[in-house]
């Protein structure tokens, strides 16, 4: 089941088929559950374009070969909105993330929360059916503390939360500080650019990651 939330409310537990009772761990999709630059970087390969990782921001790794100045902005955003309205159901999931979550699954409702436009639903929904991931998904955009927030108040059970960028992480922390944060970097090439921060721990290995998960929500 999917369902859009603006960001500043938030669907019920109910309505996305998770109980109240037990702990929630809401989890990212885009360099946490799935390997978007690879995905990502596929499709404008084929659009004549290619990604370098010079630095951790996306539009400003767009290049045209051989070019010394990133593509422009607004187009680097056009290739990404056409990436999630008809690609983001290729993507791969990164490794390890399934089978941690499958461990998960008797422990704690599962909750994806991905930052996507709105056109990705359709897919975004089927990728996560395929690779047998849950099925709670809220796409949203902005820092996700306020929603995150508005959902933890709907659950009796601890909490955790799983994002690859430090804003996010941050935004939590900040709206709903009982939650365990982590965070997550999926691609090889972009683990050494990634920012991180001492208020959440990094943890790149999924069955690390599951394990730690799931002593904080015990
Ligand atoms: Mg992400």
């Amino acid at each position: 089941m999917a369902q859009f939330a603006a960001p500043l409310s938030a669907p019920t537990l109910e309505s996305l088929g998770l109980g109240r009772d037990r702990p929630l761990v809401i989890v990212d999709v885009d360099e946490v559950l799935g390997l978007f630059m690879l995905g990502f970087g596929a499709f404008i390969a084929e659009h004549g374009y290619e990604l370098r990782f010079e630095r951790f921001a996306l539009f400003q790794n767009i290049y045209r070969p051989g070019a010394t100045e990133h593509l422009d902005l607004a187009e680097g955003r056009k290739l990404f909105e056409e990436f999630f309205r008809s690609r983001c159901d290729q993507l791969e999931p990164a490794p390890g993330a399934v089978a941690a979550l499958n461990r998960l699954r008797p422990k704690a409702e599962l909750l994806i929360l991905s930052n996507a436009p709105a056109d990705a639903e359709r897919l975004r929904a089927a990728w996560l059916k395929r690779h047998g991931l849950p099925n709670a998904l809220i796409l949203s955009s902005g820092p996700k503390g306020p929603i995150t927030s508005a959902l933890v108040a709907q659950t009796a059970g601890k909490t955790a939360f799983v994002d690859d960028l430090i804003p996010n992480l941050d935004s939590v922390a900040e709206h709903s500080p009982a939650t365990a944060t982590f965070q997550h970097v999926a691609d090889l090439r972009l683990r050494p650019l990634a920012p991180r921060s001492d208020a959440h721990p990094r943890i790149d290995d999924w069955t690390e990651l599951g394990e730690a998960i799931e002593r904080a929500i015990r």
